[in-house]
């Protein structure tokens, strides 16, 4: 049993290629991986101090988008088509590669992230069919300062509330949900939602984001059953893009930026409490309630569903601490 709650949760760390500025700087590089053995070793500028943390998977700045998809969203969709819910998270500092890992860019099609990949994964099953049918829909929306926005309304704004279903469950208010027929449709639905996605610029970053974005696919399997009636199956794919994990010392924040930052922080660590909660065979309290992306996110999360946390990080000297910090995010993540 506790063997099976861990295979559940992944946690795998993603190492972004040196920059072309940091190529320029002549940057030290202080983060090695053994990929064989899942090792990520960062090593104190100057020095030869060194830590190491073991994952499920580490990726360096050659792993390609295809082989990541493989070993981390492919199973996930595998299951939610057969009706599970799974998860899959960017976790890391501004500029560590989140969106990178998560979206890509539109061109070249290699170099396309999670998101679209599963789209494609998703109707290449649906096109399958056989003795099922399929009906998707999917849903885009933000969490910011702990506030849920629609990606998808015309009212990009408005507040929305977490409701719990008197059956079980959560689910949030008038929430637009599209139906979508093809990978098309689901690209058309993303690219809407990343016009609103609301940026804050910080010092690091001026594009960098302070909410969390949660595209969630959701696919109703429709299948006749030996008995010769209906049957309905529910899975769900959640690929969330979360907030700069960055501290706000460093970003320069202060009055409401600083406040937003504290809430940032709070929501990333009740993440980590939850997905380390879920690993740790001896604890079965699971505290999802503490924040309102662990609250929504809780029907997948744990249990039957599939989880995959990436750390992401740079690789250079002037981000140590970062790097550290979210080495030592993740390996709590995992370990128990
Ligand atoms: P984040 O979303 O964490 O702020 P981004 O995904 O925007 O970070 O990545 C920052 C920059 O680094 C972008 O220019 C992105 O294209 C580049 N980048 C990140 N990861 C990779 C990677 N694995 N390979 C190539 N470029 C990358
Ligand atoms: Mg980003």
């Amino acid at each position: 049993m506790a063997e099976d709650k861990r295979e559940c949760v992944k946690v795998v760390i993603r190492c972004r290629p040196m920059s072309r500025q940091e190529t320029i700087d002549n940057r030290e590089k202080i983060v090695d991986m053994d990929i064989q053995n899942g090792l990520a070793r960062v090593r104190r500028p100057g020095t030869n101090d060194y830590k190491d943390f073991t994952f499920d998977a580490v990726y360096d700045e050659t792993a390609v988008q295809t082989d990541f998809y493989e070993h981390t969203g492919y199973a996930i969709v595998e299951s939610v088509m057969d009706g599970y819910n799974g998860t899959i998270f960017a976790y890391g500092q501004t500029g560590t590669g989140k969106t990178h890992t998560m979206v890509g860019p539109a061109e070249p099609e290699e170099d396309r992230g999670v998101i679209p990949r599963a789209f494609g994964h998703v109707f290449r099953n649906v096109d399958v069919g056989g003795n099922r049918t399929f009906l998707v829909r999917a849903s885009y929306l933000e969490i910011y300062n702990e506030e849920i926005r629609d990606l998808l309304s015309k009212n990009p704004k408005q507040k929305l509330d977490l409701k719990d279903h008197p059956d079980g469950g959560v689910y949030v208010k008038d929430l637009t949900i599209m139906i979508v027929k093809g990978v098309r449709d689901l690209q058309q639905v993303m690219e809407v939602g990343q016009k609103n996605r609301s940026v804050a610029s910080t010092l690091m970053n001026n594009e960098s984001s302070r909410s969390h974005s949660i595209f969630t696919v959701t696919v109703e399997i429709l299948e006749k059953g030996l008995d010769g009636q209906d049957h309905v199956r529910v899975g769900k794919m959640n690929m969330v893009d979360l907030a700069g994990s960055e501290r706000q010392s460093k970003t320069g924040a202060t009055g409401d930026t600083l406040k937003e930052a504290t809430k940032i922080n709070m929501s990333l660590s009740a993440l980590g409490n939850v997905i380390s909660a879920l690993v740790d065979s001896k604890t079965s309290f699971i505290p999802y309630r503490d924040s309102k992306l662990t609250r929504l996110l809780q029907d997948s999360l744990g249990g039957n569903t599939k989880t995959v946390m990436c750390a992401c990080i740079g690789p250079v000297d002037y981000n140590y601490d970062e790097t550290l910090s979210t080495l030592r995010y993740a390996h709590r993540a995992k370990s128990i």
